[in-house]
């Protein structure tokens, strides 16, 4: 009898080994910018054990076959709790901070199924990112891993505050991160971090989406931007700027900021800046196109600023790639479709970044503007992330919009190995 219940354990302990073996075709190793054929990675619980290519004894074997095994992605620019997924219908009304976060675990699941492991939020309602956050990590909901920055800070009247109302209706206040003088300025940080915010989404200049006259103008005074870089690093945390006009990039590097969001109007001061501080650039360039393709179901405002600063921010794209200021992949998905994230990357490619640069901006470059180290390679020690596309992307960079298999911490959301009816909002880990 004790025999029996022995061999039973024994059986119990190897059929539910923690050990998987992932093999595929190809991989490609984003360090060298090379595909390498046949690999198997070796998977222990949420971690990577090693790459190579020798199935261990006793491993579980998933074989996907022929696709190109790559790190999960990141997306450095989000807005999880605005916009929708492409499947799902618009609403025909006014939604409240329960709608809105409703609607937020769909675009986080929709942001995982395409591709995207990690992203960092740029700017969140009601705390929505942090509650998603908590709930993916608990295996309520089914998302990437998540930066939240709570409230955008914005100077009254700026991209953050509500513009086009009229007096006295619909108002923020520095708890919603609209501020205006170091005081308020120092309570809004203060705030969104006190409720979770692990960057600080700072708007620098007016922009597209919003009733302010130009895009482009200048927000806040030097010494207000210097108080919310130097409360963020107190806390040991990083900031991104939202900046599209010239005067405002180089008053948000002076400051002291770890990202120029959008970076429509660089100069030759400002790349020279950028590379001597470190600071990267999140282009968000996709959306230079979509506003194109969709500028019909724009307000007239918005319409002609976004063509005018579309056409700049290609060209500060371009310039900022040959001076080889730092790239990091972000798209403000949100103001377009959650999940057609993907789609930065030919446009980058297009305007001249090599579809290798354009994967390291993605997962190596994108993670060391995190600072996190854990992730953003195939490799062992790192997380379990990994995502799997058909072809060749070195080939072809469009297959990255169609991604067949992903991985977050050791645990399948998608391919041949997820559960048959789709990931569940807790994934059975066997
Ligand atoms: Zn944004």
């Amino acid at each position: 009898m004790k025999r029996v219940l022995l061999a039973l354990l024994f059986f119990a302990l190897t059929a539910h080994a923690d050990v998987l073996a992932l093999r595929a075709k190809r991989m490609l190793d984003v360090e060298r910018g090379v595909i390498v054929n046949d690999p198997v990675v070796v998977i222990d619980g949420d971690h990577i054990k090693s790459v190579g290519r020798e199935v261990p004894k006793d491993a579980r074997v998933i074989d996907l076959g022929d696709v190109t095994l790559l790190p999960g992605l990141f997306d450095m620019h989000t807005h999880l709790s605005i916009g929708r997924t492409p499947d799902t219908k618009p609403a025909d009304y006014y939604g409240g901070p329960v709608d809105h976060a409703l609607q937020a675990s769909m675009n986080a699941r929709a942001t995982l199924m395409a591709g995207f492991t990690t992203v960092r939020e740029c700017g969140a309602n009601d705390f929505i990112d942090v509650a998603l956050k908590r709930a993916i990590e608990r295996d309520v909901a089914v998302g990437p891993r998540i930066t939240p920055s709570g409230y955008q800070i914005s100077m009254t009247g700026g991209h953050g505050d509500n513009t086009g109302y009229p007096p006295g209706e619909y108002e923020l206040t520095p708890k919603q991160g609209v501020a205006d003088g170091p005081e308020q300025l120092l309570y809004a940080v203060r705030y969104q971090i006190k409720y979770g915010a692990e960057v600080i989404k700072l708007m620098v200049t007016a922009g597209v989406m919003g009733y302010e006259r130009t895009a482009t103008a200048r927000q806040f005074s030097d010494e207000e931007l210097r108080v919310v870089v130097e409360e963020a690093k107190r806390n040991g945390l990083r900031v991104a700027a939202h900046a599209h006009g010239t005067e405002g990039i180089l008053a948000a590097l002076r400051a002291g900021v770890d990202s120029i969001e959008h970076g429509s109007m660089l100069n030759d001061e400002a790349i020279a800046m950028m590379k001597a501080k470190g600071v990267y650039l999140v282009p968000t360039i996709y959306l230079t196109e979509r506003d194109e393709e969709v500028k019909e179901e724009m307000p007239a405002v918005m319409r002609e600023k976004g063509a005018a600063v579309g056409a700049a921010a290609r060209r500060s794209f371009r310039a900022a790639l040959d001076a080889g200021v730092k790239i990091a992949f972000g798209t403000d998905a949100g103001v377009f479709p959650h999940g057609l994230n993907a789609r930065e990357f030919s446009t980058m490619v297009k305007l001249g970044m090599k579809p290798a640069d354009a994967i390291r901006a993605a997962t190596i470059s994108a993670a060391a503007l995190l600072g996190v180290s854990d992730r953003g390679a195939l490799a062992s020690s790192k997380l379990a992330d990994i995502i799997a596309v058909r072809g060749n992307p070195l080939d072809d960079i469009k297959t990255l919009e169609n991604v067949v298999f992903v991985m977050k911490g050791g645990v399948v959301f998608k391919g041949p190995a997820a559960p048959p009816s789709g990931p569940p909002a807790a994934p059975a880990r066997d």
